[in-house]
């Protein structure tokens, strides 16, 4: 599976919060075939993914959800939070690794850094499952 970097710590807040219904049912599978199968590899990259697909501002390739330029706003935050996983763009690991390396590497103030654009960050769900990678790691 491929997944955008930063989604990879959205999917530890999502509590069935989402863009719009398909986006929701999307996300859902998505977390449903990771948490059956977390040997499953994943490969983190640095633009649209799975999600995006399904997303109503993905269009012609492209994170629109703040104007046109979201894109390139959107790759940054990827390429931020690979390297503070210590990764590069198109690694693959598998899921449990990643979440392990998660826990042991993302703080709540690269959250603040990366996130506070995003319109679910203020709710805190993103950082409680974050920190609970934590207490398991
Ligand atoms: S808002 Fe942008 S980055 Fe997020 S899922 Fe939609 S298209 Fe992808």
């Amino acid at each position: 599976m491929r997944l955008r970097a930063h989604h990879l710590l959205c999917l530890q807040g999502f509590r069935g919060l989402g863009y719009d219904e398909r986006f929701v049912l999307v996300t859902q599978e998505v977390l449903e075939i990771l948490r059956i199968n977390p040997s499953l590899h994943v490969k983190l990259v640095d633009e649209p993914d799975i999600l995006c697909a399904a997303c109503p501002h993905h269009r012609r390739g492209l994170c629109t959800r703040n104007g046109p330029n979201t894109e390139e706003r959107v790759r940054w935050q990827d390429r931020e939070i690979l390297k503070l996983l210590g990764l590069e763009n198109g690694c693959e690991a598998t899921f449990s690794w990643l979440l392990k390396t998660v826990g042991n590497k993302i703080a709540s103030n690269d959250l603040d850094r990366l996130c506070t654009n995003c319109q679910w960050y203020s709710l805190g769900y993103c950082w409680e499952g974050i920190a609970s990678l934590r207490d398991q790691a």
